[in-house]
């Protein structure tokens, strides 16, 4: 099934494009699905999507990840600069 395959990578590429970290997709009857280790979004990929026509779905491919992965591209958090002090008008 070559054209699964690539289905699943376009599906791979499409939430990792999101900062979602996925693990293996697990085929699951006429489906496969996986999900994002970091916030559990879910991704699925139908083969033979029928009337609906949408082969690849799940919110993986909708929303960003929550959470930022330690190897991410742009810096997550930068330090603030906690003894940064503060005015105070008493
Ligand atoms: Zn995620």
């Amino acid at each position: 099934m070559r054209q699964n395959e690539s289905l699943l990578d376009k599906a791979r590429e499409l939430a990792e494009a999101r900062n979602h970290k996925l693990l293996p997709f697990v085929r699951q009857g006429r489906s496969s699905g996986t999900r994002c280790v970091t916030c559990a979004r879910q991704v699925y990929v139908m083969p033979d999507p029928g009337l609906n026509g949408a082969a690849i779905g799940g919110d993986a491919i909708a929303e960003v990840c929550i959470r930022k992965p330690s190897g991410s591209v742009r810096p997550a958090n930068r330090s603030v600069p906690a003894a940064k002090p503060k005015l105070l008008f008493v």
